[in-house]
């Protein structure tokens, strides 16, 4: 028997050309031949299992070797094999809906994936780094002959009788000069692991290793023996194949550390498993979130029916949820499409609103089993939910009744639970809910003592995405509003119907006025005198909460550039009622100007904000005091 034709592509030397395109991810040739191999393995199980086939299946197995002299790398299995007929069938005619479209295509191609997804080239990819590549196949059929298969990576092919005489296939590979590297031991190695380390049936990767005897050789070199080593590099039931049932937290958790070798233990993970409307499984972990957090993206792997694809989850887990670790295997999400493609898959869109509800069942069943734990695991949490929350409407709808809030006495609050606490005495006179927040409690320390003062709370909103989940809450609660305790004085955060009289006359408030602005001597202060408790401090400076919302926005880029341009305005709040004040009234001209500077300084100083040569004025005028 022996046969001669044209692969059906009517273009002429695609192989080369394909070759040069993919030559850049062109490792996962491996990939490609292996997960074949394990297929043919998995389909003689099956056959086996409907009774379609009878002899003995022996023990399944996919190999991998090389051999550096040959210049070879063979990749066999004792699959369901080939017949010369399959051949012609399976391989011969490859997936291409035409020639023309392909080569159409594969211009815009960006990697090896898309390709081979596209057209089929899984087998093909073999060509990516071989000159030749060789099938020696001998189907399971009754009375099957073996066959062998040969192409050079033109469009012709050769069918001749083969020489297996086992049930199986072996796909052989002669290297190309270009791509010498993978005849290498580790470099090979390190392609199973990445790709491979999982997969269902064993796989073994024949090597050698060298010894070193005693002696030397005939050049005077220390004698070596090369033995054969034979090991399985994969794992064929990870954990993200079982049931939860069959596991222990300690699987959980020695998994991790198997993929994850330097990181700390997770925090707690969830189990996915879902064959309907689509079909995925995996573990995902919540790691403790570092400083360095942007350094744990992408540390989810996706994997297709065990395969590793890639560890770029983008589009398929929702954009907060990166941070999450784990194994992902769907063989349902379309790998090997564009990145537009992806996004618009519905398959992708199901997939990406079931992991979000998961992580939010997962969430609320911690919050009701053991708040004291979950309390304990919020700072950790805290980001992701309140990252959550900020970008989809969803995940806020069920999150709303397990994020928690933090005042400055390290209480945690439910969102209800918080209003309910609050709005007794912050609520304006129009009936809005005044929540005051601080971003820095140690600069803000005497606006939250003025306000504790009051009987309000103050929430702990320091981290780096509380800006932005503020703007979240505001929008979501309905009559809310949020302030930081410095953007007014404490009798002024929150406006009451009552006001607290000025003790002092027109004509000395105009007097305090002037005196202030004459001391302090800069147009964006403005000074204002206000009727305050007699506790409250004589100077406090503030801006006002709007204003420092649009700079901070501008400053972060977003928003409008405008306000960036503005110089810091502030109000310098005195305190009409305060005994200084008055004090100040009666001193002598000179004294009244360097009593309202060391006021004014004072207040500047207790928020951070006197520094420079004030800062050193403001040393030497309170020696000279002394
Ligand atoms: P796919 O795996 O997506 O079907 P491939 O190009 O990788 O596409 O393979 C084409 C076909 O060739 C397979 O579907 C299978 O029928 C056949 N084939 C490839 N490798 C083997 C093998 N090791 N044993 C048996 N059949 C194989
Ligand atoms: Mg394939």
């Amino acid at each position: 028997m022996q046969e001669k034709g044209n692969i059906s592509i009517h273009t002429e030397n695609i192989f080369p050309i394909i070759k040069k395109f993919l030559y850049s991810d062109n490792e996962i040739f491996l990939r490609e031949l292996v997960s074949n191999a394990v297929d043919a393995v998995q389909k003689i199980k099956r056959l086996a299992a409907l009774g379609q086939y009878s002899g003995s299946i022996g023990e399944p197995l996919v190999e991998v070797a090389f051999d550096k002299e040959k210049k070879t790398i063979t990749i066999s299995d004792n699959g369901l094999g080939m017949t010369a007929e399959e051949i012609k069938k399976y391989i011969n005619q490859i997936a291409f809906s035409g020639a023309e479209e392909f080569v159409e295509k594969f211009k815009d191609a960006k990697d090896a994936n898309e390709l081979i997804g596209k057209f089929g080239l899984g087998f093909y990819s073999a060509f990516m780094v071989s000159d030749q590549v060789e099938i020696q196949t001998l189907s399971y059929q009754d009375g099957a002959q073996p066959a062998r298969w040969i192409c050079d990576g033109s469009t012709e092919f050769e069918i001749t009788e083969g020489t297996r005489t086992q049930r199986g296939t072996d796909i052989i590979l002669h290297i190309n000069p270009d791509s010498e590297e993978f005849l290498d031991q580790y470099r090979l190695q390190g392609i199973l692991e990445k790709y491979c380390k999982f997969l269902p049936i064993p796989v073994r990767f024949g090597t050698k290793e060298e010894y070193v005897e005693d002696g030397v050789d005939e050049n005077d070199k220390p004698k070596r023996k090369e033995i054969a080593v034979d090991n399985i590099i994969n794992e064929t039931t990870p954990i993200w194949t079982k049931t939860p049932t069959e596991l222990k937290d300690e699987d959980y958790l020695a998994f991790y550390r198997e993929l994850y070798p330097m990181s700390e233990d997770p925090l707690f993970w969830i189990h996915l498993n879902v064959d309907y409307p689509f079909n995925l499984t995996g573990v995902l972990y919540f790691p403790k979130v570092k400083p360095d957090f942007e350094m744990q993206r992408n540390k989810i792997k996706l994997f297709s029916r065990q395969v590793f694809i890639t560890d770029e989850v983008k589009d398929i887990v929702p954009e907060f949820l990166m941070l999450l670790h784990g194994v992902i295997d769907s063989p349902d999400i379309p790998l090997n499409v564009s990145r537009s493609f992806l996004q618009a898959d519905n398959n992708v869109k199901k997939i990406n609103s079931y992991i979000t509800r998961k992580v939010a069942d997962k969430l609320a069943e911690l919050f009701k089993n053991d708040r004291k734990s979950y309390e304990e695991k919020w700072p950790d949490i805290g980001l992701f939910v309140k990252y959550g929350m900020i970008s989809e409407d969803k995940f806020y709808e069920k999150a709303k009744d397990f994020a928690l809030l933090t005042n400055t006495k390290k209480e945690y609050f439910t969102i209800p639970e918080y209003r309910e606490k609050v709005q007794d005495l912050q609520t304006d006179k129009d009936g809005q809910v005044v929540y005051i927040y601080t971003n820095d409690p140690a600069k803000q320390d005497s606006f939250i003592q003025s306000a504790n003062r009051k009987g309000y709370d103050v929430l702990l909103m320091n981290s780096p995405i509380d800006n932005h989940f503020i703007h979240n809450l505001e929008s979501k609660l309905e009559k809310t509003s949020l302030k930081r305790v410095d953007a007014d004085v404490a009798d002024k955060l929150i406006s009451k119907e009552e006001k607290i009289e000025s003790v002092l006359s027109e004509s000395e408030s105009k007097d305090i006025k002037e005196i202030f602005e004459k001391a302090i001597h800069n147009p964006h202060m403005k000074v204002e005198i206000e009727g305050l408790s007699q506790d409250e401090l004589p100077v406090t400076v503030t801006m006002d909460e709007f204003m420092r919302r649009m700079k901070d926005m501008s400053a972060m880029g977003g928003g409008m550039s405008f306000y960036g341009a503005m110089p810091d305005n502030y109000k310098v709040a005195i305190n009409g009622n305060h005994k200084l004040v008055t004090k100040i009234l009666k001193a002598g001209k000179e004294q009244q100007t360097q009593l309202a500077k060391q006021a004014y300084d004072l207040a500047m100083l207790s928020q951070g904000m006197l520094t420079g040569a004030d800062l050193t004025e403001f040393v030497n005028r309170s020696i000279e005091l002394i």
